[in-house]
């Protein structure tokens, strides 16, 4: 016998009284792709929903080994001593349970993972982007219920994921280390649009000038950009998460970039913006769940393909017998 569906109400009841018990299993529920808990826990997010929306919402993106998890923990545990009330979220599609999540892993940030002001989430298990970009926005929604007023979101520089990372908080911190000429090409122009901030991390010891200098010329590259904001110029700042140097200024640029969301009336329009995409990304997502195992398309699919292969279908006529079957 399947084990009993948690009640929504009594979740809602949980979470918004900060009961970490409670909040810890309204995540997993969120987190549950078993159709009756997905039930549950949209009636959970409808009652959580007006609850939330009052955090900051960071996401913070780089390379592996750029540094994040010793920002996220020197940064988080700044903000709780300021009495902040600091979520960690991670959106890493690579990640798996068994071998230990990449992101959000406590043990990459022992002094967050044990402060009680603070709510680190290791990533959850992998699946398509789309999947755990979900899980994750919809955790958010508990997480701000819960009256977590800072978000952190992070996210592995590769792949599609800062792309969804972007689309879900209102200010992209994007990390990077010290990197001169030809290096610089090596990060990817696409991210350096999104990032509203960018912070070239590990500038101390004998790396500190190097790191001054990269971040010089980073200023350089982005000045050439489109503005992620009318409102708004992606400042480069250097940093060490080790020492602490410069974490204060980071965090004031991230604050004030929301500001200047906020004052020329973006922030509301861009989370509108957000919510809408987000809309559109479940119907994206779910017709290609129908067409892949849908008994009647799933049938066809590799006839089809085989035939678009040969040349004996077009795409086009491929594609048309798919959604014509789908009804
Ligand atoms: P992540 O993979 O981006 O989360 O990177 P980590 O936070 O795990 O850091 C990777 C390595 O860089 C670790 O050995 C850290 O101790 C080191 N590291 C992180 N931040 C700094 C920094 O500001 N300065 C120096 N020198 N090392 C750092």
């Amino acid at each position: 016998m399947a084990p009993r569906v948690p009640d929504p109400a009594e979740l809602a009841r949980g979470v918004l009284a900060g009961d970490r018990t409670l909040l810890a299993r309204a995540i997993t529920l969120v987190e549950s792709s078993r159709p009756d808990h997905q039930r549950a826990a949209q009636e959970l997010l409808l009652e959580l929903t007006p609850k939330a929306g009052h955090a900051v919402r960071v996401g913070i993106s780089g390379v592996p080994g750029v540094g994040k998890s010793t920002f996220i923990e020197a940064m988080g545990s700044t903000l709780t001593s300021r009495g902040h009330r600091v979520a960690v979220l991670a959106v890493d599609p690579s990640s798996t349970r068994t071998r230990g999540s990449i992101l959000g892993d406590k043990t990459r940030m022992p002094r967050l993972a044990v402060d009680p002001h603070a709510f680190v989430r290791p990533s959850p298990s992998a699946g398509t982007l789309g999947g755990v970009a979900r899980r994750t926005r919809e955790t958010m929604v508990v997480m701000e219920a819960a009256g977590f007023d800072v978000v952190l979101v992070e996210t592995v520089g590769v792949g599609q994921s800062e792309t969804a990372v972007a689309g879900m908080v209102d200010t992209f911190l994007f990390l990077t280390i010290a990197r001169t000429g030809d290096a610089l090409q090596g990060i990817k122009k696409g991210i350096l649009e999104l990032a509203d901030v960018v912070a070239v991390n590990k500038a101390d010891g004998p790396h500190e000038r190097d790191a001054r200098a990269a971040a010089r010329e980073l200023a350089g590259a982005l000045h050439m950009m489109t503005p992620t904001s009318a409102h708004w110029r992606t400042p480069v700042l250097s940093c060490s998460a080790q020492t602490g140097k410069g974490l204060d200024t980071v965090w004031e640029k991230v604050t004030a970039h929301r500001e200047a969301l906020e004052s020329g009336g973006e922030l509301a329009t861009r989370r509108a913006d957000q919510q809408v995409e987000w809309m559109w990304q479940m119907v994206r997502d779910r017709l290609m769940d129908r067409v892949l195992h849908d008994p009647a398309t799933a049938e066809r699919l590799p006839k089809l393909t085989a035939e678009v292969r040969d040349g004996g279908l077009t795409p086009t006529l491929a594609a048309q017998q798919i959604l014509d079957v789908l009804g």
